[in-house]
């Protein structure tokens, strides 16, 4: 994409309502922009990083066979009677009247609506196991909206939901989802760790992916050498002291809930009468689980562990362009590498402005945070060539301008 060409303009000013490391930068590099409190729209450079993010989850999520469905986002109110749900949800559920004066909501979970999907789909053994999940927007009331997209008042979750013959079949199932969660964490380059926890306003128990995060505004208690790990809400330890499995020691520690995942048992489908026949013939209530990233939070996390003082270090696997090419002052040098690089399908971001100082270039390259830059200059040609830099500012070398493309996959 062509700087000239595109929506991107960026800010030196830290915004004055911005409540966090996320906020200001993506605001000032304009990958987003707020529209009211915890309500916020993704402009093209957030919605780059955001789809990649949708794409990891969402492969991931085909790999342990969930499929893909896209639920309504306004909830009637009978369905929410069945499970007696409605006042409980009050608080959080945006509700209202339509123009017919029925009582509707916007859509902050979809436990109900999932179940009489499969209600009407599903009536054997044979149908099971069944997991279907969706990427949607979620309206939730939130009293206190923060932390710019770390908790919103409407944000992209992917919620998926399974159903099972037996506890045994969901419980493998639930592994089976751990795995895959790491696996999404891990490919978004935030690592995240599962956490006990308590089940909220949904179930009894559940298990949190939290990544360590100095601003986030969970705090975990977790062993320095095992995988014991509890949210400070359930936790019967405290930093300092011994594990309860094994001789390492308890490190307290902030983190940002990434994910979140319950079994749900046969809570919902038994209130909502969803039964299928056993191999003997014997009518039973599916056990399922539930299963929630947030994407835009993990976004926003990203942006919390991956900073410098002057912007964003996007991890290659999210980065919204790999390669930020500057030119300064007009030059063939800087189209050809372009053009021979978008041929070979790196994804640049061209800096083409001819109205800008090299300065404003460099202080937008990193704040915008693309993993490579790499400059087209009077100066740099005179050493031999182009010179290529990483964000992290480890190396700067001068490339000869046919080599550009070999050097870039080596860095990779
Ligand atoms: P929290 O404990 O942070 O309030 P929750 O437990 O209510 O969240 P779930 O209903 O389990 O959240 O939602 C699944 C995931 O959606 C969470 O792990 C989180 O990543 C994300 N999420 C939840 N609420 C918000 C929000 N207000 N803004 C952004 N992301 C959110
Ligand atoms: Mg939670």
């Amino acid at each position: 994409m062509k700087r000239s060409d595109s929506l991107i303009k960026t800010y030196k000013e830290t915004p004055a309502d911005s409540d966090s490391i996320n906020a200001a930068f993506l605001t000032r590099a304009s990958f987003i922009e707020k529209h009211a409190a915890g309500v916020y729209a993704l402009l093209p450079l957030g919605l780059r990083v955001y789809s990649k993010i949708e794409n990891i989850v969402r492969e991931e999520m085909n790999a342990v066979l969930g499929q893909e469905i896209l639920m309504n986002v306004l909830q009637p109110k009978e369905l929410w009677d069945e499970t007696d749900r409605w006042n409980g949800m009050s608080e959080v559920m945006y509700q209202f009247k339509d123009a017919r004066g029925k009582d509707i909501g916007l859509g902050a979970t979809h436990e109900e609506q999932v179940v009489d999907i499969a209600r009407h789909h599903i009536s054997s053994y044979k149908d099971l196991p069944l997991s279907l999940y969706q990427i949607q927007t979620k309206f939730r009331n939130e009293p206190r909206a923060k932390s710019g997209l770390l908790r919103g008042r409407e944000f992209i979750m992917k919620d998926m939901y399974s159903f099972h013959l037996d506890d045994a079949d969901f419980k493998s199932y639930y592994q089976k989802v751990i795995k895959a969660y790491f696996r999404v964490f891990e490919r978004c380059g935030i690592s995240a760790k599962l956490v006990e926890a308590s089940g909220g306003v949904f179930s009894e128990f559940s298990h949190e992916f939290q990544t360590l995060s100095d601003t986030g505004e969970d705090t975990i208690y977790y062993c320095d050498k095992c995988d014991f790990a509890q949210n400070k809400e359930i936790a019967k330890v405290s930093g300092g002291d011994k594990c309860p499995k094994c001789d390492g020691k308890i490190i307290e520690a902030h983190s940002i809930e990434v994910g979140n995942i319950f079994p749900l048992g046969d809570k919902y489908t038994k209130a909502m009468n969803l039964k299928v026949l056993d191999k003997n013939g014997k009518e039973i209530s599916p056990i399922m689980g539930c299963y929630g990233i947030g994407l835009t939070r993990v976004l926003g996390t990203i942006v919390e562990i991956f900073h410098d003082n002057d912007g964003i270090l996007w991890p290659d696997s999210v980065a919204p362009f790999t390669v930020n090419l500057i030119s300064l002052g007009k030059n063939q040098t800087a189209e050809k590498i372009y053009a021979s690089l978008i041929d070979a399908g790196v994804e640049v971001l061209y800096d083409d402005r001819d109205d800008v100082t090299a300065g404003e270039k460099f202080a937008d390259a990193d704040l915008i945070g693309c993993p490579i830059k790499i400059v087209v200059s009077e100066r740099a040609e005179n050493a031999g060539g182009v010179e290529i830099s990483d964000r992290k500012k480890t190396k700067t070398e001068i490339v000869k301008e046919d080599g550009v493309l070999d050097y870039i996959k080596q860095l990779k």
